[in-house]
Order: structure tokens, then sequence, then C-alpha cells
């Protein structure tokens, strides 16, 4: 209850956004605190009439309260409890959890499942959680006694790999490790086909969950195609085109490690497939491949990670864009992606159209992709958005 929690007020009319339910209190719109919380410590939010407003994570910097509650409630475990299985619940909706062409999807989505700052992936018996708030990080020992819980004898482990998540400036010294079980890595299953996954190793929580259906409609358009997926990391659009009866699929990624891993993963799938991977430069390779392909994947990693970024992103995807543009042959199709939260729909848009412009093809939408449903957007908090595509088809 908000009774035993210390007291943030609001100066007067910065009640607005939290009567909107939009989830956090940036530090100027506060009036005052009626105490000194440690970071990470639950606070009550209350208007300058002294109106309950809301509970939540109290942190240093410029969100100072990330809210889980617009309700005077009990914050117990059987308040985080209820939370998690709403999550748990929902992928179940979804038919993810509980499914067996399926064992890795993402559990828990911060704001989208009504507790920011925490992110949980399963993969197969394996919770991996990554914490972006000292609130989250703070609760990751009754987290993991509630995964235990819903989930029963099926999970075999929770790590934690919040270190580089967790704010450097913060007291907390975070390491990566296990808080329960000892596993590092599983072969997963989504939509009946085998990824090796590695949460200790790899990238993020270890696998690009978030690119599951967009992968599958890729397989839809593979069949008789000349593949070229561009940063591939662990592969997951060259399988999805393999299995959609691609006549050759190429990987690039930068990394040794990512090139080793999508090959391995297609071995996982295909005894003999008709694929080879680089471990070069995407931009350096996009040159002198002219009527090469006839579907691209560009699925880079963000390039605007800050909003003072943002131009330089911009300029990014319109030069990455057009190169695709320029080589792809005739009748090709191009997927294109940006996972730059900064990056809005509309200005992905306008860098890919000044891309095809400066290419000089003509340049067709047919979908217009977004991040998949186990990774929710509340409808109060759009900045939940993140993961934009486009499907293209250029003449
Ligand atoms: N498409 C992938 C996720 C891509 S993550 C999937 O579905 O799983 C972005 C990848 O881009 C990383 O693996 C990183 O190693 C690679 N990368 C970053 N910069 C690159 C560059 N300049 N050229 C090629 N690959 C790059």
């Amino acid at each position: 209850m908000a009774s035993e929690y210390i007291k943030v007020v609001l100066k007067k009319g910065k009640e607005q956004s939290l009567k909107r339910f939009h989830p956090w209190v940036f530090s100027g719109a506060i009036k005052q605190i009626n105490g000194k919380p440690d970071e990470g410590d639950i606070v009550a939010v209350y208007d300058i009439d002294g109106e309950f407003l809301a509970l939540g994570h109290y942190q240093i910097g410029s969100i100072s309260v990330r809210v889980f509650s617009f309700e005077n409630i009990e914050t117990g475990y059987a308040f985080w409890k209820q939370k998690l299985e709403n999550a748990y619940n929902l992928r179940k909706v979804l038919g993810l959890a509980g499914t067996e062409h399926t064992n890795v999807y993402r559990l828990f989505h911060g704001e989208g499942d009504g507790m920011p700052g925490l992110i949980i992936d399963y993969y197969n018996g394996t919770a991996v959680m990554q914490t972006h708030s000292i609130g989250a990080y703070r609760m990751r020992e009754v987290l993991t006694e509630i995964l235990r819980e819903i989930y029963g004898q099926q999970l075999k482990s929770v790590y934690d790999k919040s270190e580089s998540t967790i704010p450097f400036k913060s007291a907390i010294n975070a390491r990566n490790g296990h808080f329960w079980g000892n596993t590092e890595s599983e072969i997963v299953k989504e939509y009946g086909l085998n990824f090796e996954v590695n949460w200790v190793e790899g990238q993020k929580t270890g696998f690009f969950v978030d690119q599951r259906e967009n992968r599958r409609l890729l397989q839809m358009y593979a069949a008789g195609r000349n593949v070229l997926n561009m940063f591939s990391y662990t592969g997951g659009f060259s399988v999805y085109a393999l299995r959609g009866g691609a006549q050759m699929v190429h990987s690039v990624d930068s990394s040794e490690k990512a090139v080793e891993l999508v090959n391995k993963n297609v071995a996982l799938n295909f005894a003999n497939a008709n694929h080879e991977a680089f471990a070069v430069d995407a931009f350096s390779f996009l040159d002198g491949i002219k009527d090469k392909y006839n579907l691209i994947v560009l699925d880079p990693p963000a390039f605007a990670k800050h909003l003072n970024a943002l131009s330089n992103a911009l300029q990014g995807y319109k030069r990455l864009n057009q190169k695709a543009f320029e080589q792809i042959a005739p009748g090709g199709i191009v997927f294109t992606f940006s996972c730059s939260q900064v990056v809005t729909k509309e200005n992905f848009r306008k860098s890919v159209f000044a891309a095809a412009a400066n290419a000089r093809r003509n340049v067709r939408i047919l979908h217009q992709l977004v991040q998949p449903a186990d990774h929710p957007v509340s409808i109060y908090h759009p900045e939940g958005e993140y993961l934009k595509g486009l499907v293209l088809y250029v003449d």
C-alpha cells in the first residue's frame, strides 16, 4: 500500500501523463520527495493536492520513477506473481507457451507487460532475465522463485544478463550469471526449426526472438530465389529461406562468431543446403553484386541508440538501402528493418524512400512489419514500439 512507501509529490499539472497511464515520471515533474529513497525502492506518487497516482520504482536519472501500478495495492509476492502469470497466459493465448513447434519466446516485455525495466526471454527451459532498471534488478530473486512456480519441472535454469543494461553510474556492480541452475546453451525450436542459442556468449539474451513472424513471412517468398541475408547473426532468416525452398542462400555478418553460428544452425536443420556464409562488412559486400540476388534481407543493429545519433542513423539506413536497391535483380524483394527505438516508422520510411529515389528503381510496399505479439506495446506507452520493417518489391 502507498502508505508504506516514501512519497513523491508532483508539480502542479505534471500529473496529466500519469492520469493517462503513461508509466514514466521524469525528474523535472517532481516537486518534492518526502524522504531519501534508495535506488530501486518502491515509491508512491501523488499529485499536488494529495491524490494518489501510482506506485513505481525510484531511480536517479531523467526517468525518476518507473510505474508498475496505477492502483493503490499491496505489492508483495502475490502481486508480482500475478504480473508474471498474466504475461505467461498471454503467451499461451498467442500459441507460444506450451506448444510443440516453438519453445523460444519473450515471456516478459517491460512496459508492455506492466513492469518497466524487466525483460525475460524463455529458451526451452531456461529463462534469461535482462533488467534495465535498479528496481527490476533488485527483484531478481523473487522473480526467480515465481518463474520456478509457474514453469515447475520445465524450468532448468534462470540466467541474469543485466551487466550491460544496468546504468553504470548506479552503485550496483552488475555481473552476468546464473541465479538458479547452470545451463549455458540450448537447442531451441521456432516453428519447428532448430537453433542453438547461447545466452552466456550471445548478443542480447542470445537470440533475436523479435524477428520470428518476419522470418516466417520471408519463408513464403523464398521459393526459387537467390537470397542474401545481411547482418545474419544466428541466421534466422537464412534457415527460414532454406525451408521456403530458396535456390541459394548467402549470409553475411562482420563477426566470425556469427558466421560459425549460422553455419551450425543451417546444419542443424538441413543436410545439403545450398548455403554459404561470409564474415565481411555488409556495406562492402553490397558492392559489385549486381543482379546476383533477388531477395535481400537488411536487418542491421540499431544505428541510433540515442536521439543525438538520429541524423547519422537515418543516413546509415539510406546508404544501406540504396546499395541494396541498386544491386537487386528486377522483380526482387527487399526485407528491410530498423530496430532503433528512436527512429520512428515515418523517419525510417523516409530514409528508405530517399534510398529508392536515389537508386531510381520502382519500389512498392508489400508489407509493413512490426515486432511480434510477445513483444506487446502498451497503448499508453507508444515508445515501446521499436521494431519496424518494410517488405518491398523492386521492379
Ligand atoms: N538478423 C539477425 C539479427 C541481426 S543483429 C537475426 O534475425 O537474428 C545485427 C548483426 O549485425 C550482428 O550479428 C553484428 O555482428 C552484425 N553487424 C554489425 N555491423 C555490421 C557490418 N558493418 N557488416 C556486417 N555485419 C554487421
